[in-house]
């Protein structure tokens, strides 16, 4: 896909799904940005980069951070502050637990960030990563083999 500009260098750029599709990462504006080639699949682009990779997912799960500052939200409200579609909506809410006040905000964003949190320390060269393994989604043969781009 050819539109949209490398939010690196400015050069044209393909999607680039910020959480990937195989990591349970939904279709939706916020979660993608373009990239081009070198930037998407070069050496230092997430799908080759750990770290880059990282990267970008934190900024990801700030911005649902900022975005979202109540603490409940209900289905029209998440589809209409995040730009979801409603059966996007539905079937990511099916596993939510509902309480009167509406979904809670942290269920609704660990979703987003295909089933759980990522933390700055993550960053640290030392940091394994299996130690925050908390979803089916995530197997890292699939982070960097047979992931969808
Ligand atoms: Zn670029
Ligand atoms: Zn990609």
């Amino acid at each position: 896909m050819q539109n949209g500009k490398c939010v690196v260098c400015g050069k044209a750029g393909e999607k680039h799904h910020i959480i990937f599709k195989c990591e349970g990462g939904l279709d939706f504006p916020l979660n993608y940005i373009y990239l081009c080639a070198e930037h998407h699949r070069g050496k230092k682009s997430p799908h080759r980069n750990k770290k880059i990779n990282l990267m970008y997912k934190l900024e990801f799960q700030n911005k649902l951070n900022n975005i979202l500052t109540k603490d409940y939200y209900f289905m029209d409200d998440i589809m209409r502050i995040l730009s979801l579609n409603s059966s996007q909506v539905r079937s990511i809410c099916k596993k939510f637990k509902l309480y009167k006040e509406g979904y809670k905000r942290d269920d609704i964003i660990r979703r987003l960030m295909g089933g759980k949190f990522y933390y700055d320390f993550m960053l640290d060269e030392f940091y394994d990563d299996s130690w925050n393994i908390t979803d089916k989604f995530i197997n890292d043969n699939d982070l960097y083999d047979n992931c969808e781009f």
